[in-house]
C-alpha cells in the first residue's frame, strides 16, 4: 500500500506541528499525473489546502493534453499509467520543448530506472511510498534550481526586460507595462529574431483558453507598438510576430 503522508502528520494540530506547517510549496498551478485514485485524491486535497490549482490527469493521453494547453509551474508524474508509460509522457514533452520542471513519482527504486528518469529530463524523482513533506521539499528544491537557472533579465537592441522588477527599459526610459503586454513583449524579446505564432503567444500569456478574446493578441500588439517604436514588432502575415535582433 502506498502511503502519501504519515498518519501523524495528517492529523491537524498534532503534538508535533500542525500539518500545514510541515508542508508548503508556493505554487499556483500544478499538473498531477497519477492513475491511483487514493494517491491522486490525497495529493489534490493537500495541494488545494495551500491554494494550489491542480490539473489531475489519470492517464498519459490526458496528461499530454493538459501539458500542452495549460501552463504549470511543476509536473508530478507517475510512471505506471494505464495507457502509455509516464516515461513516454516525459519524452513527448521534452521533444516538444515543454520545459516545465518535473518530479517523477516512481515505484521503481533501482538505480537503472532512476538514472533513466533523470537522463530523460526529469528534474527529480521520489520513490513510493513517500511522505508528503518529502515530496514538497523536492518540489521546492526543483523550483529553486529552476528559478536560479532562468535569467532575471532578457534584452535585445534597445529593449531590456527586468523580470524580477517587472520593468522594461527602452531608450533610457523605464516603463511599467500591464501584465499581459509585459508577458507578450517578454515572449517576443526572448525569442528575438524568430517568428512567434499567435498560438504560442496565447499559450504563454493566458492561464486558460477561456481568457482569450478573439482579437486580444492584436490589441496587445497594437498597444505595445504605440509605446515603442512601431517597427520594433514586425507582423509576418499569417505566421505571427517577431522582434528583430538589430532593429534599424
Ligand atoms: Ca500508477
Amino acid at each position: 500500500m502506498v502511503m502519501v503522508w504519515s498518519e501523524r502528520s495528517a492529523i491537524p494540530g498534532s503534538l508535533d506541528q500542525p500539518a500545514k506547517n510541515q508542508v508548503g510549496i508556493d505554487v499556483k498551478r500544478i499538473l498531477l499525473v497519477e492513475d491511483d485514485p487514493m494517491i491522486g485524491r490525497s495529493l489534490t486535497r493537500a495541494l488545494h489546502e495551500q491554494g494550489t490549482l491542480v490539473d489531475w490527469a489519470l492517464d498519459a493521453r490526458e496528461a499530454i493534453e493538459a501539458w500542452r494547453t495549460q501552463r504549470h509551474e511543476v509536473v508530478l508524474l507517475d510512471l505506471g499509467l494505464p495507457d502509455l508509460s509516464g516515461v513516454e509522457v516525459l519524452r513527448n514533452a521534452r521533444e516538444e520543448n515543454m520545459a516545465t520542471p518535473v518530479v517523477v513519482i516512481t515505484a521503481r527504486a533501482d538505480v537503472e530506472s532512476r538514472v533513466a528518469i533523470l537522463d530523460l529530463g526529469a528534474d527529480d524523482y521520489i520513490v513510493k511510498p513517500f511522505e508528503l513533506r518529502e515530496l514538497f521539499a523536492r518540489v521546492r528544491a526543483v523550483l529553486r534550481r529552476h528559478q536560479t537557472a532562468s535569467r532575471s533579465t532578457v534584452e535585445t537592441g534597445e529593449i531590456r526586460i527586468d523580470l524580477a522588477m517587472h520593468t522594461v527599459s527602452y531608450r533610457g526610459k523605464t516603463l511599467r507595462l500591464p501584465t499581459r503586454e509585459f508577458a507578450l513583449l517578454h515572449v517576443l524579446v526572448r525569442e528575438v529574431g524568430k517568428i512567434v505564432s499567435r498560438e504560442v503567444i496565447e499559450k504563454e500569456i493566458y492561464l486558460s483558453p477561456d481568457e482569450i478574446g478573439s482579437n486580444a493578441v492584436d490589441v496587445l500588439i497594437h498597444n505595445l507598438r504605440r509605446k515603442f517604436d512601431k517597427d520594433i514588432i514586425r507582423n509576418v502575415r499569417g505566421a505571427g510576430w517577431l522582434v528583430m535582433r538589430d532593429p534599424r
